[in-house]
């Protein structure tokens, strides 16, 4: 394990290009918690709580949770004693607005987004990323055909559930992923950019050196 001074990181960049995987090894490695929405909100669901149920309506009607709902799910989590030492948060803010409230979030509890990294690949990677993911049924790790292989085919290493496609990992959905992308998610490149915490990481890399220049900015022997 490693100790940087940034304990409050934020990963962004399009669907497909590694922020799932990047997050990760970076919460291992630099003992922050993992926060990724998407796990959050099914474990709401899962919980049956409040906002799980009100998501869960949302989910079931094919859209996407709205967001308050999400800010009420990051809001809990970033109050969780395990998250106090820091965290990496991968798949959210994903727009201005969210990334505004965030920061007003963390204000009142005299915190701060210490890092942005905003990982980018070209469209055609990414593309080929998104095509070949495969997730595991039971506990959410995720392989790919080509780049990220499991020890036995369609078993899970971490688990030994099956590996699967996601049901959305389809060509259309990914187009239309991207098209949000660009709108809504992209602008944060300019907003964390004037915060003056934004760091350009080079996603079309290898896992292991996409992690390790993601450690040196950490380490501040890099932007
Ligand atoms: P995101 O969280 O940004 O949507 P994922 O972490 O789910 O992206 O990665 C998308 C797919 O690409 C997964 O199948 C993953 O195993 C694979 N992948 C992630 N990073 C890399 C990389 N640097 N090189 C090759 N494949 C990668
Ligand atoms: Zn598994």
């Amino acid at each position: 394990m490693i100790s940087s001074h940034l304990k409050h990181i934020i990963l962004f960049g399009p669907p497909g290009v590694g922020k799932g995987a990047q997050a990760k090894i970076l919460s291992e490695r630099f003992h922050l918690t993992h926060l990724s929405t998407g796990d959050l909100l099914r474990d709401e669901i899962k919980r049956k709580t409040e906002l799980g149920r009100r998501v869960e309506a949302a989910v079931g009607r094919g859209e996407f949770a709205d967001d308050e709902t999400v800010l009420g799910i990051i809001l809990a989590s970033i109050d969780r004693p395990q998250v106090h030492d820091g965290f990496v948060m991968d798949g959210f803010p994903r727009n201005v607005h969210q990334a505004e409230r965030f920061d007003a979030m963390l204000g009142v509890r005299a915190k701060r987004v210490d890092r942005a990294l905003f990982i980018d690949a070209p469209e055609r990677v990414i593309l080929e990323r998104l095509g070949g993911r495969r997730i595991c049924n039971e506990c959410g790790a995720t392989y790919h055909v080509q780049f990220k292989k499991p020890r036995r085919e369609g078993i899970c290493d971490v688990c030994g559930g099956r590996i699967l496609k996601r049901h959305d990992d389809n060509p259309e959905v990914h187009r239309e992923r991207l098209e949000t992308y660009y709108e809504k998610t992209r602008p944060l490149e300019d907003f964390y950019r004037k915060a003056g915490i934004l760091s350009h990481v080079n996603g079309n890399q290898s896992i292991e050196d996409v992690a390790a220049e993601i450690a040196r900015i950490l380490m501040g022997k890099k932007d």
